[in-house]
């Protein structure tokens, strides 16, 4: 049985086929406690409790939640946010940058996270989209396979690589981790979603739409790097711990191509296909 977990009040939650919330400590007896982050180690109890999760007892529907500004990120307090840049081939064209021949990994500082529907604090007028599929890691570990790398996947999200350009690319070299870490500058979620609830986790559809107009239309399937092998990159330097997130890159239609900027009033709605959709308001 596949899961969809979220973070409704700061507590773990679960969502039923009816798209309606369970408390996870709750509906769990006493095997969960409703820490989001304490959720991830046992993925066996979300995937046997959804099974079991009626409508008639859910806490309440999970849009309206949505909507009460309720729903927190689904993973608030990673101990490592990997993000992988220049990681589609269009992406990449459209920088005029070399292509890399090894992934360009960078750090959103966890501090950055904020939930799907949270609005995103402008501190400058050079903030950039990036829709980006994020994984989530469930059992971490070191040296990793590439072909048993979704095993140690707890599941997926949408998230958001905001980044203040000018502050990127105020260094030399450019300092990605800061330029792309400013509060509220990671919204995540809606939910996390269990690989095996997906027909092919290696073929999404993204897309980011700014105020309504189609700004990035990409796959999954065409990163230079797939996600089997930035897990085995990652675990042959370090050990993946339980909740680590990976950004996996943008592909194109970035900003900054075409001189564009996030300001004021601006609305970020950035969906993947089998995931979900995250809506967030520049202020
Ligand atoms: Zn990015």
């Amino acid at each position: 049985m596949a899961f969809r977990l979220a973070n409704v009040d700061g507590r773990a939650a679960l969502l039923d086929d009816e798209d309606n919330w369970h408390d996870l400590a709750a509906v769990s007896a006493g095997r969960c406690g409703g820490d989001p982050m304490a959720a991830l180690a046992d993925l066996g109890a979300l995937h046997e409790i959804s099974a079991t999760l009626n409508p008639a007892q859910a806490s309440g529907p999970f849009p309206a939640a949505r909507a009460d500004g309720r729903v927190g990120p689904p993973v608030p307090r990673p101990t490592n946010c990997f993000a992988v840049g220049l990681n589609y081939a269009a992406h990449i064209e459209e920088t005029s940058v070399t292509p890399p021949a090894n992934p360009l990994v960078f750090t959103k500082f966890p501090t950055c996270l904020v939930g799907p529907d949270a609005d995103v604090v402008l501190e400058s007028s050079t903030a950039d989209w990036e829709v980006e599929l994020v994984v989530v890691v469930g059992v971490g570990g070191r040296h990793i396979a590439a072909d048993q790398a979704w095993d140690h996947v707890a599941g997926v999200m949408v998230g958001q690589d905001i980044s203040d350009r000018a502050l990127q690319f105020s260094a030399t070299p450019p300092h990605f981790d800061l330029g792309k870490s400013r509060d509220t500058y990671g919204p995540t979620g809606p939910v996390v979603v269990s690989i095996d609830q997906l027909d092919d986790p290696d073929d999404l559809g993204l897309t980011c739409e700014i105020n309504g107009e189609l700004r990035q239309d990409g796959r999954s399937s065409s990163m230079i790097f797939d996600v089997p092998f930035l897990i085995a990159y990652l675990s042959d330097i370090l050990t993946l711990q339980t909740g680590d997130l990976l950004f996996t890159g943008t592909p194109a239609g970035v900003g900054r191509v075409t001189g564009d900027a996030l300001a004021p009033g601006d609305v970020i709605t950035s969906t993947i296909e089998g995931i979900g959709t995250l809506i967030n308001r520049c202020t």
